[in-house]
């Protein structure tokens, strides 16, 4: 029997225990077991779960769908672009309405800043925020969690760089707060104008890619998320790619056997090489991506799930 969370909403990391977090790892584990027996438990039979999606998505999408159906649920996606709010209907007045129809849960995604709050004030059931501005993508940020516990045996004592757009990247937000909770060393590599404004402890910034990988254990790369910001930040993508790509060579700064990861969508040539992103001894970024299905199948089951096996 699996208990609930502590929490009743996924909205950012900061609410979660430690004790949560490894609930929900310890689940994505049994359901990653179970999807490979083929012989998972449908804790959602029976559920209806909405996703809203304000901004585009492909992995974070697909694999919460994914996992809605293996789990026996059922899917409701609201799409904005042929919905009422292209007649003017306020976002808020559609969230009443589905409120209204009562869904056993609501996975949101949207381009403004903390707008799965905005969603969880209004609807009843469990919201589960799939990323939101800059400011925090959850459930990515687990799963990446998943994957260097898989690959490396544990996540305390780890030192994970993260390098490139730390600006506007909710990713390294969510993995920030949960890796430095897990008891891992962070360092953040960008230049000077895509830094963090502030750090916590267990965080070290560096605006040179030879200084902060060294001796590191995992090693993840992000896109430029130039949707969010100026175009003169990041003139040239030639010019980032000489500076701050991973090539083969600069990943040997890092540990021998460290992992690299990558959120996606990968950009090639500009914050990764070929070379690395499909090498197959240090490249984990597929199956971090796969990772994406049972740990959302955890948060799903521990959050809306009708039982626990
Ligand atoms: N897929 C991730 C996100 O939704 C990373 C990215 O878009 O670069 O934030």
């Amino acid at each position: 029997m699996t208990q609930k969370l502590s929490v009743s909403d996924l909205l950012d990391i900061a609410p979660l225990t430690i004790d949560d977090i490894h609930k929900i790892l310890d689940r994505a584990k049994f359901f990653k077991g179970a999807l490979a027996d083929r012989n998972v438990p449908q804790t959602l039979k029976q559920k209806i779960i909405m996703t809203v999606f304000v901004e585009n998505s492909t992995r974070t999408r697909t694999s919460f769908e994914t996992a809605v159906l293996r789990l026996g649920g059922r899917l409701i996606n609201w799409d904005e672009k042929i919905s009422s709010a292209q007649k003017g209907e306020s976002f808020s007045d559609t969230l009443n309405y589905l409120n209204g129809y009562a869904p056993d849960a609501l996975i949101v995604r949207h381009f403004e800043y903390n707008a799965p709050h905005f969603v969880a004030g209004i609807m009843d059931c469990p919201v589960i925020n799939a990323g939101d501005s800059w400011r925090e993508h959850p459930s990515q940020a687990l799963l990446d969690a998943f994957t260097i516990q898989e690959f490396k045996g544990g996540i305390a004592g780890m030192r994970v760089a993260i390098v490139g757009d730390l600006a506007h990247s909710r990713v390294a937000n969510s993995n920030v707060a949960l890796l430095t909770k897990l008891g891992a060393q962070v360092h953040l590599i960008a230049p000077q104008n895509l830094q963090p404004r502030s750090v916590s402890d267990n965080v070290r910034v560096f605006d040179r890619l030879e200084d902060g990988l060294t001796d590191c254990d995992v090693v993840m790369p992000l896109r430029i998320q130039k949707e969010r910001m100026d175009s003169a930040v990041i003139p040239n993508d030639t010019a980032y790619f000489h500076a701050f790509g991973l090539t083969r060579e600069r990943l040997k700064l890092a540990k021998n056997d460290a992992i690299v990861m990558h959120p996606g969508p990968m950009n090639r040539g500009i914050e990764i090489a070929d070379e690395v992103a499909d090498d197959p001894h240090q490249s984990a970024i597929f199956a971090q991506g796969a990772n994406g299905v049972p740990v959302r199948m955890a948060i799903l089951d521990l959050l809306a799930g009708n039982h626990h096996v």
